[in-house]
């Protein structure tokens, strides 16, 4: 099965509907995107800098992002922390060129950029990439990407520690997250990037019936879904603040919601 993006099925709730306690992975085999139709690639073969309108594009794929954010080349959200692939994902979401074609593929070049950044070094990438995008039919929030916290064995433990407290406030605010259900720590996820910023996005719209669209991929390409960490976060900070949002794992195909919608569900399920 080829996961793909449900933004434009006439109805994504009629045939996906699971509710929070359902996390089983529902059939969804490995699937390599390299299998995919990359012929939208072209639009991101750019030069490693190149002049538009008189402004000189960097490319941090290529030069040392940790270096042009402290040079203040970059722009960054206050306080972002000192970790190359995080400041990748970042940059690379805030291009406009990456909101007009489909994510999934997307996905796949940021995952090759960032790898090619590391000279091609698969241990020195981060673990899972992430996308995550938004709408409520009215209003589209552009794609956002994420890569996983560094490996305290491959990076210096404080950088891991401070890249997991930026995303710890991104995600939980002053909540205080419950313990940790995996065997990595709450934020280090690559998730922990990509949906915080997409939610603040609908929060700050004032939006209702948000549907948000989430997936991860391994290092290889291989999709993965969202670990009962990033569960609990998308239950305690996003659904039970939002009862009219939905979550969806494109992978999983689990659509994650609660309050109405739920309650909606359980009527009709009454014998
Ligand atoms: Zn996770």
């Amino acid at each position: 099965m080829v996961p793909y993006s449900l933004f434009h099925h006439p109805n994504p709730l009629l045939d996906h509907r699971q509710d929070m306690t359902s996390t089983a992975n529902s059939g969804a085999r490995s699937y390599h995107p390299s299998a995919m139709n990359h012929h939208s690639m072209q639009f991101y073969s750019q030069p490693k800098a190149q002049s538009r309108r008189g402004i000189i594009e960097i490319d941090p794929f290529r030069v040392d992002p940790i270096a042009l954010s402290a040079a203040g080349l970059l722009t960054l959200p206050p306080n972002f922390p000192p970790h190359a692939d995080s400041i990748r994902a970042e940059i690379f979401s805030q291009k406009k060129t990456s909101q007009h074609t489909d994510p999934i593929t997307v996905l796949d070049f940021f995952r090759q950029k960032v790898i090619s950044a590391h000279g091609g070094n698969m241990e020195q990438a981060p673990t899972i990439f992430s996308y995550a995008r938004a709408t409520n039919f009215s209003h589209l929030i552009p794609t956002q990407f994420g890569v996983s916290a560094p490996r305290v064995e491959t990076h210096a433990a404080e950088v891991a520690y401070t890249v997991r407290e930026y995303r710890l406030r991104q995600c939980w605010g002053d909540q205080q997250p419950p313990g940790q259900q995996e065997t990595w720590k709450h934020g280090h996820c690559a998730e922990n990037q990509s949906l915080p910023s997409v939610v603040a996005r609908c929060e700050d719209l004032g939006l209702e019936n948000v549907f948000i669209e989430t997936l991860a991929m391994n290092r290889s390409g291989n999709f993965t879904g969202m670990c009962r960490n990033c569960l609990s976060y998308v239950y305690f900070c996003v659904l039970r603040k939002h009862p009219t949002w939905r979550v969806y794992d494109v992978y999983t195909t689990n659509l994650f919601l609660i309050g109405r919608s739920l309650a909606a569900s359980q009527v009709r399920n009454r014998p």
